[in-house]
């Protein structure tokens, strides 16, 4: 099932997505039907009745996180390119909850960074409140799984002891277009995509640690609350984005997160 949160004209609702979408991206986007719900989706489903086209509505972010963690160096390939070793364990971060956009949003290049990249990242919601999770239950904790962009101002990431400014920034979370409740997230493609030239192409079996490795890890440290979003870290092939661009994370058996490049100069005076 595929869960997405909207703006339509009597509010913001989520809604169960209709119609099947595949990889990549999918020429009848716009003509896919969201069935609203009442109340929250981790809830029991009940739907409203109402039924909206996705190209007469604006999708938001899908879950509006308490914290959003992520993972850094979790593939051997990216470690390399940045000329980092594998971590012996998780090397973990926040990334604060006003970061969070989604997808057709628009990401702010901050006026003091002279570099920022993309990362493409298979992320997932956490559906319950967890703590001390043994990784053999851990995936039990996921609702699901969305694609997001680790945005990351890399001058900063070198120039700071930790990440919290390189990843901080207003935008720099992109996460959506929605969630995915079915899914296998042990071997899929995750790939990014800047003005359509494929930038990014990994695939999630190549992760150092492995997802209910990285909940169990997380779950030692802190309790993981429902929405909390976790991203599990990036393949090799990370890159700048500048003004004007567009960049896509698209994950096979999700769907594509789409946003645009604007500096937050441009924005402000725009
Ligand atoms: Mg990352």
């Amino acid at each position: 099932m595929r869960i997405a949160r909207f703006v339509h004209s009597g509010g913001i609702a989520w809604g169960v997505v209709e119609g099947a979408a595949g990889a990549g991206p999918d020429p009848d986007f716009d003509s896919l039907v969201l069935a609203a719900i009442k109340d929250h989706p981790m809830g029991p489903i009940e739907f409203t009745g109402e039924r909206f086209a996705i190209g007469d509505v604006r999708l938001l972010a899908p879950i509006l996180p308490s914290k959003v963690l992520a993972v850094g160096r979790n593939y051997a390939a990216h470690a390399a390119e940045l000329g980092n070793d594998v971590p012996e364990r998780p090397l973990i971060f926040l990334k604060p909850s006003t970061s969070v956009i989604g997808t057709g949003d628009v990401i702010r290049l901050p006026a003091d960074s002279e570099r920022v990249e993309h990362e493409a990242e298979l992320a997932l919601i956490v559906g319950r409140v967890a703590k001390d999770v043994p990784p053999e239950k851990a995936l039990d904790v996921v609702f699901g799984y969305t694609c997001a962009n680790d945005v990351t101002a890399r001058d900063q990431q070198r120039a700071d002891v930790q990440f919290t400014r390189a990843k901080g920034y207003d935008s720099f979370c992109p996460i959506g277009p929605w969630i995915e409740t079915s899914f296998d997230p042990s071997a899929v493609r995750v790939r990014a995509l800047v003005n359509g030239a494929v930038r990014q192409d990994g695939n999630t079996s190549n992760m150092i640690f492995d997802i209910p490795t990285l909940i169990s890890f997380m779950s030692k440290v802190m309790t993981l609350v429902p929405g909390d979003v976790i991203l599990t870290g990036t393949p090799e092939g990370v890159g700048p984005i500048v003004n004007g661009d567009t960049v896509t994370v698209s994950i096979d058996g999700i769907g594509d997160l789409v946003n645009e490049v604007r500096s937050v100069t441009e924005v402000r005076t725009g």
